[in-house]
């Protein structure tokens, strides 16, 4: 039986040989904008081309659920990183209908964990913590319009950065617009 590992690492060896992407690309993003968008397996590619990212183009930062709950955790701190580092201008919030994050409680994640041996006092430890995420996030569309705000309020974030939010179909790819960040560009 082929394991994943080793199918993927297969699969490399015949990638390199064909390989058509240019060795040298700029880590700097073309377009000047990062993206935070779900982890979603429905939106692998589908983003890209629905949105005409390519390669060079864009920071694209992927959680579960397009989600923002820490003022300074990683996905703030990263798109901090895509600000003072990689230059980038603008940022888009792109959530997506039917969100697997939505339909998920921390009652249902706990519960599995405990039935998955996962020690009590370990899972009272972080039941806050799930609890202000999924029992919050019910609409992806009031999720993605919660962390614009939040990213408008954030001090480390320059006023003259836009920030944009919008919601995407997971199997058409069509783009509907939720905020538009050059009307509330502080700079
Ligand atoms: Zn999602």
């Amino acid at each position: 039986m082929t394991t994943l590992l080793q199918e993927i690492l297969a699969y490399n060896r015949t990638f390199l040989e064909k390989n058509a992407f240019p060795k040298e690309i700029s880590k700097y993003p073309g377009k000047k904008f990062a993206l935070l968008t779900c982890m979603d397996t429905r939106l692998t590619e589908l983003i890209n081309k629905a949105l005409g990212i390519h390669r060079g183009d864009a920071k694209i930062i992927q959680n579960a659920g397009t989600s923002l709950i820490e003022d300074m955790g990683e996905t703030v701190k990263s798109l901090l990183l895509t600000i003072y580092i990689f230059d980038i201008k603008e940022i888009l919030i792109v959530g997506h209908y039917d969100c697997g994050v939505a339909q998920t409680s921390s009652a249902a994640i706990l519960q599995k964990m405990h039935n998955r041996g996962i020690a009590d006092q370990q899972i009272a430890l972080i039941e806050d913590d799930f609890k202000a995420w999924l029992d919050t996030y019910t609409d992806p569309a009031q999720n993605v319009l919660a962390v614009v705000k939040k990213l408008r309020a954030n001090p480390f974030i320059p006023g003259d950065i836009s920030i944009h939010g919008l919601i995407i179909d997971p199997h058409s790819g069509k783009l509907d617009l939720l905020a538009d960040g050059y009307k509330d560009t502080k700079g």
